[in-house]
């Protein structure tokens, strides 16, 4: 299928020029692309909610890791005194 730019006119495959403007047609593509744009908001979704649970974990394990850090200089502190 065929569609002219112009007057949004749709051909058969073998229509080259649109019969009313005289406008080169072009593949209507309107479907492909629709299912591409939601493929590239799925793809987007994915990846910032993969990007936000990494950064959580990386996070968690952060704070374990500093939590420890503290235990053992509270640890020292209390020996020392
Ligand atoms: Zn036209």
């Amino acid at each position: 299928m065929k569609i002219c730019p112009k007057c949004k006119k749709q051909y058969d495959e073998n229509q080259k020029f649109c019969k009313i403007c005289g406008t080169a047609l072009v593949e209507e593509k309107k479907k492909k692309r629709v299912g591409l744009y939601i493929l590239i908001a799925i793809l987007a979704i994915a990846v910032c909610t993969g990007a936000v649970v990494t950064g959580m974990v990386i996070e968690s394990a952060a704070a374990g890791r500093v939590g420890k850090q503290n235990r053992r200089k509270q640890r020292r502190k209390e020996r020392r005194v």
